[in-house]
């Protein structure tokens, strides 16, 4: 497979690629195969006139949308959406007919001979990469974001090659699905920042989920770097930690390049400092993945004090560890975002007043709530939507708890009952599509309700 693949490599020009799934990336896979001589097939199971008309519009003559059909299978490679899962019929036929599936990522990385810097991990991939983002671009003209964080590496490799632009950073960030389908794929530096279960749903198991995360050091050399959580066992557990070019990151080990004391972040060589309490991002584990932006930057020679000023002004991502200013009575926090068990906890570690949690939505896989969940500062865990149930009936014998089906019923009666210095918090542990499009949604819909309600009468009462 490797020697057939290798083949369309270095011969994409006339080769014959069907792109499996019109999503973003699938359409800028598809520009970047035109761009470079190849001849498109795009298939689409979603029936959504959207996605003809995007189609159409990019030009692609060949197409079929509402079915993946046997037309797929005229092809000499398959580039495949990181959304469209292995046990789809069409996959099968794929792979009996031995045709080459690859991930948008890798074909893309075919493309571009400037340093890409992968980010993966199961909680803190776009904060990571956007900070990298604003410290980069200090320093590099070119410095181009992509990958998982919703602009595809495609366009970006597509802009760099078609503008000619000789010198330029990638940084990209990886799920585990864009990982799946792995050959030559290299960057110059992999972070893996940690491992913890998620997607269940989709991953046949923990093992097969975080195989797929190292994937992202199927290729590394003497000349690449692996920057990896120290401080995480299931990640340690699977590597060979003693290679030179292997650099570990964590908060508490002092002997590395960078380390946290007293809420301080300290450069262990010179002993220059960022002072947390001065800093925007919230939480120990932000400040692991300001340690492990550190850690990728000092492989590229950045000067610690010319990174300090951009950490100092880095502003948090929406809906992760997002403080809604409302009221100074209460403070209310939306962590959508939070969508596995292992975000929520370190949402709830981050809080040292007493907490009311919402958690729910709808499940990724069977998951121990009794177990993780475990702070003496919850007050009240309140459950809702698809898998509130589940959490609710795990949970009512250690907190004071209560189940609403719906998210609204949910956050209204989380206002009502806080009171002075309560921290309301929505950090769900699980994805939001039982009732929202995604987890942007949800947490404007937990902004809305809490920016409409009348705190004036309930301080009076
Ligand atoms: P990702 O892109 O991996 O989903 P985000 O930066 O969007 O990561 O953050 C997702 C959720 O995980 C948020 O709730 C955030 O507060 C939490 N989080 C961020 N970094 C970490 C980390 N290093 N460890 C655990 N949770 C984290």
């Amino acid at each position: 497979m490797l020697e057939r693949i290798s083949h369309i490599k270095k011969n994409i020009k006339n080769s014959k690629i069907t792109i499996l799934g019109c999503g973003k990336s699938g359409l800028s896979a598809a520009n970047l195969a035109h761009y470079n001589g190849a001849e498109i097939f795009i298939s689409d199971k979603n029936n959504n006139s959207n996605i003809k008309k995007l189609i159409s519009n990019h030009g692609f003559k060949f197409s079929e949308i509402g079915k993946h059909t046997n037309k797929c299978l005229d092809a000499d490679l398959i580039i495949k959406s990181p959304g469209i899962s292995n046990n789809e019929k069409i996959i099968k036929k794929i792979k009996n007919k031995k045709i080459p599936i690859i991930s948008e990522i890798e074909f893309a990385s075919w493309f571009t001979k400037n340093p890409i810097i992968g980010v993966t991990g199961s909680n803190g991939k776009s904060t990571t990469v956007k900070i990298l983002l604003e410290l980069f671009k200090n320093k590099y003209k070119f410095t181009f974001l992509g990958g998982n964080i919703g602009i595809p590496f495609s366009l970006n490799v597509l802009e760099e090659i078609s503008k000619n632009i000789k010198k330029c950073i990638h940084i990209v960030e990886l799920s585990s699905f864009q990982l799946e389908d792995i050959y030559y794929f290299k960057p110059k530096v992999s972070c893996v920042l940690n491992l913890s279960e998620d997607h269940l749903d989709r991953h046949q198991s923990r093992d097969h989920y975080y195989k797929s995360k190292l994937n992202i050091i199927k290729n590394i050399c003497e000349k690449s770097y692996f920057v990896y959580n120290s401080e995480n066992d299931d990640l340690t557990n699977l590597i060979d930690n003693k290679k030179p070019n292997y650099i570990p990151f964590g908060l508490y080990n002092e002997s590395n390049s960078f380390f946290l004391k007293n809420n301080t972040i300290i450069e262990e060589k010179s002993g220059k400092k960022i002072d947390c309490n001065k800093i925007k991002l919230k939480g120990e584990h932000n400040y692991a993945n300001i340690i492990a932006a550190l850690e990728i930057c000092k492989i590229f020679d950045f000067d610690f004090k010319s990174s300090l000023k951009i950490i100092k002004n880095f502003n948090p991502l929406k809906h992760r560890m997002e403080k809604i200013e409302c009221n100074n009575k209460i403070t209310f926090i939306n962590d959508s975002k939070a969508t596995n068990i292992n975000s929520t906890i370190s949402a709830i570690d981050s809080f040292s007043n007493k907490i009311i949690l919402i958690l729910g939505g709808l499940s990724k896989g069977k998951t121990d709530y009794k177990n993780y969940i475990n702070s003496k500062n919850i007050k009240t865990i309140i459950c809702y939507g698809q898998e509130g149930k589940t959490i609710y009936n795990q949970l009512k014998i250690k907190y004071d708890s209560k189940y609403f089906k719906n998210f609204n019923d949910a956050v209204e009666f989380a206002v009502k009952i806080s009171i002075l210095n309560d921290v309301v918090l929505l950090s769900p542990a699980c994805s939001s599509f039982d009732q929202f499009n995604n987890f942007e949604e949800r947490g404007d819909k937990f902004k809305d309700i809490i920016n409409n309600y009348n705190f004036e009468t309930k301080f009076k009462s």
